[in-house]
């Protein structure tokens, strides 16, 4: 079995967007074991689909469709759909009751036009779209004398594309579904270390063929475990996914900082809130990334009193009107001073500073490789550690700025732990 994907869209083929679902796609059937053999990218032509997709399903036997479901005259795939079944398309009423509750609830009319949106070829079956207007489409295409090809046709924006495919799609195209099965999935965060490492703490956990299956993705350091459990019923695969957690939790330790879609800045702003502390940031490397994290999470006005952004270390300490310190002491000893003027400047329980970009740190330690200084201050002090930070620079922003709010949090974790001696 294997699986095929098509990309539709003229901005993807002119090159004006580069075409990342298919990518994700991808990543996500490896997950599942599923093998990719086709990616296809084609522009708004009827015919150039209709060609497509006929190939497609001749060859593959699982087809992901990404784009071509809006409401204007350029979104084809349903009428492609209908001409390759050779059907026609039909209204789908509960489909345009739910869009237009959509549209209802934002006090907007809706356009004549998005009733195409719940339209489907006669045999298809609406996908619900949890994050936007038009439902995706999924079919079972007859083969003579093979097993149908099972396609599914989702929207363009990766946001809707991927909630549905996670929700929707994957459950109808895995073996194990085909097979009657219910199918459960978990995601574990963990941050810290890198993906070998990793594999080498969870041992037979991620073992091709392990029921359930654990896949391991990396995204900009940070590393998920995605568990998948199939079973005869919901409560017994949850049971194997609990049952699989602990183990994950066990082998990794204070890797494991969350789960689903939880990102360090979540679980670091949950920790201030819980334990009644705030936060204030001095960032040079980062550019302004770390604030901007913890600034996107909901509640943090209750514990983030605010940071700076400067082009070095000692532009933030002249903000912070520190500006007399003597360059004299070693790196680290100047990055504790800065984070602790933080902490004093804004009023915070908690500082964390983030130096600039350099070679050369310690006068006694000189290092080649490029590497920046976090510093983190706090009631009982303040602690800097070095970061190596060779590698993509495009990665190299994020990675710093997440390893700063890794380092408050295993700070936090501790004092949660000697809280609830
Ligand atoms: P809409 O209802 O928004 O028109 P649609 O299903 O018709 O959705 P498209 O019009 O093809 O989808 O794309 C919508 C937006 O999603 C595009 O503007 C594009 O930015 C993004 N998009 C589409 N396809 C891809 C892709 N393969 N990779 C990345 N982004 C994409
Ligand atoms: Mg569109």
């Amino acid at each position: 079995m294997h699986a095929e994907i098509i990309a539709i869209g003229t901005e993807l083929t002119t090159g004006a967007k580069l075409d990342t679902n298919s990518q994700w796609l991808s990543l996500e059937l490896q997950a599942q074991g599923i093998p990719v053999h086709y990616h296809v990218t084609v522009a708004d032509d009827l015919d150039a689909n209709l060609n497509v997709f006929r190939s497609a399903v001749e060859r593959s036997d699982i087809v992901l469709i990404s784009g071509g479901l809006g409401p204007t005259l350029d979104d084809l795939t349903r009428d492609v759909l209908a001409r390759l079944t050779d059907t026609r398309l039909v209204l789908h009423e509960p489909s345009l009751a739910i869009i237009r509750g959509m549209f209802a609830r934002r006090n907007r009319e809706m356009p004549p036009r998005n009733v195409v949106q719940a339209m489907f070829p006669i045999g298809a079956e609406p996908i619900p779209n949890r994050r936007g207007t038009a439902p995706g489409i999924y079919m079972e295409i007859p083969r003579a004398g093979r097993s149908p090809c099972r396609l599914a046709a989702m929207p363009g924006v990766p946001s809707e594309m991927q909630v549905m495919f996670q929700d929707d799609v994957l459950p109808r195209i895995t073996p194990a579904q085909a097979a009657g099965l219910v199918i459960r999935n978990a995601r574990v965060n963990c941050f810290g270390l890198g993906e070998s490492a990793a594999e080498q703490l969870l041992g037979d956990v991620t073992a091709r063929g392990r029921d359930p299956e654990v896949g391991i993705t990396v995204h900009e350091a940070t590393i998920t475990l995605r568990i998948v459990a199939s079973a005869a019923s919901v409560a017994a695969a949850l049971e194997k996914i609990a049952q699989t957690k602990k183990t994950i939790y066990e082998r990794m330790g204070e890797y494991a900082f969350g789960e689903e879609g939880d990102e360090l800045e979540h679980v670091v702003v949950r920790m201030l809130q819980e334990q009644s502390q705030t936060l204030a940031i001095a960032e040079s490397a980062t550019g302004g990334l770390l604030a901007h994290r913890v600034t996107s999470v909901a509640g943090h006005e209750l514990c983030f009193r605010g940071g700076l952004v400067a082009v070095d270390e000692a532009a933030a300490n002249a903000r912070l009107g520190q500006s007399g310190i003597a360059p004299s002491g070693t790196a680290h000893e100047r990055a504790c001073l800065l984070a602790e003027a933080c902490r004093r400047h804004f009023g915070a329980d908690w500082a964390l500073s983030v130096g600039q970009r350099s070679r050369n740190t310690d006068t006694e330690n000189a290092s080649e490789a490029p590497v920046v200084l976090l510093s983190l201050a706090g009631p009982d002090g303040a602690r800097a550690v070095e970061l190596n930070v060779a590698g993509d620079p495009a990665i190299v922003k994020s990675r710093v700025a997440k390893s700063a709010l890794n380092l408050l949090r295993l700070k936090l974790l501790k004092s949660q732990i000697s809280e609830s001696k």
